[in-house]
């Protein structure tokens, strides 16, 4: 679904990624874990095209992408991303939130685009909140609806930046479950967390960057019982 070959990318003279070969796979949910400042962020936002790299190749479900000449607006749609904080407009109700962008970026007819935001709110739980300000609910909830904000494009791949990280701890786990779910209905994901009890149980593969290298690539008994670097081991340390 994902395929990075070599990606490198530099922000004057500081290079933050420095040669990253990746292989996601349909269906596959790969958690990336490393210390801050190691490049997860970067890496997300590449695969994105929020920052564009200066190095190397990014191929989406086969397609090379090639910026100067793809619509990085279709490309975006197709890889939808969830950040820490929520950037819901906060002057929509949440079901505004979610039909603005099927409708301004795929053309999305409105009663179309509001009947598929209704079932995505069911799917996060929040059914009942369709008509109220994001200023209304909680962290959690803001979360969840900023899920259903992306899934409302109907991406191929998802990719989620902490998604738990500015939450207060009682919110995490529901906003853990909505991913859990997500995992188990096939949603290809990418997931920068901390949150080691979700990589145990959801991740395929869990993938350490260290200085803006991939230095640990296993599944998550391997990863934790039997890391093959010294880095890996002191990260699980912090962690665990
Ligand atoms: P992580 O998400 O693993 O904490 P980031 O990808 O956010 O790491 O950052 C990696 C490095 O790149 C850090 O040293 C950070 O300061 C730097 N960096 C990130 N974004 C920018 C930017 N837009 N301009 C300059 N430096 C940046
Ligand atoms: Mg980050």
């Amino acid at each position: 679904m994902i395929i990075a070959k070599n990606i490198h990318k530099s922000f004057g003279d500081l290079e933050v990624l420095k040669g990253i070969d990746l292989h996601v796979k349909p269906q596959e949910v790969v958690v990336l874990v490393g210390v801050s400042g190691s490049g997860k962020s970067t890496l997300l936002r590449c695969f994105n095209f929020l920052e564009m790299i200066n190095h190397g190749e990014i191929i989406l479900d086969g397609k090379p992408v090639n910026i100067k000449k793809d619509n990085l607006n279709k490309i975006r749609a197709e890889v939808g991303m969830v950040f820490q904080h929520f950037n819901l407009f906060p002057h929509k109700t949440v079901l505004e939130n979610i039909i603005e962008a099927p409708m301004m970026v795929k053309k999305k007819e409105k009663g179309a685009a509001i009947k598929h935001a209704k079932q995505l709110l069911e799917k996060v739980g929040l059914a009942e909140k369709a008509d109220v300000y994001p200023s209304k609910l909680s962290g959690g909830q803001k979360q969840r609806v900023a899920i259903a904000r992306s899934l409302a494009m109907e991406p191929k791949v998802m990719l989620f930046d902490e998604p738990t990280s500015a939450l207060d701890p009682e919110l995490v786990s529901e906003v853990l479950a909505v991913m859990k779910q997500l995992a188990q209905e096939g949603m290809t994901m990418v997931v920068v967390t901390h949150e080691m009890r979700f990589a145990k149980e959801v991740a395929d593969r869990i993938i350490m960057l260290d200085q803006g290298r991939i230095i640990e690539s296993a599944d998550p008994k391997t990863f934790f019982e039997n890391p093959s670097h010294d880095r890996t081991r002191q990260f699980i340390q912090l962690v665990e």
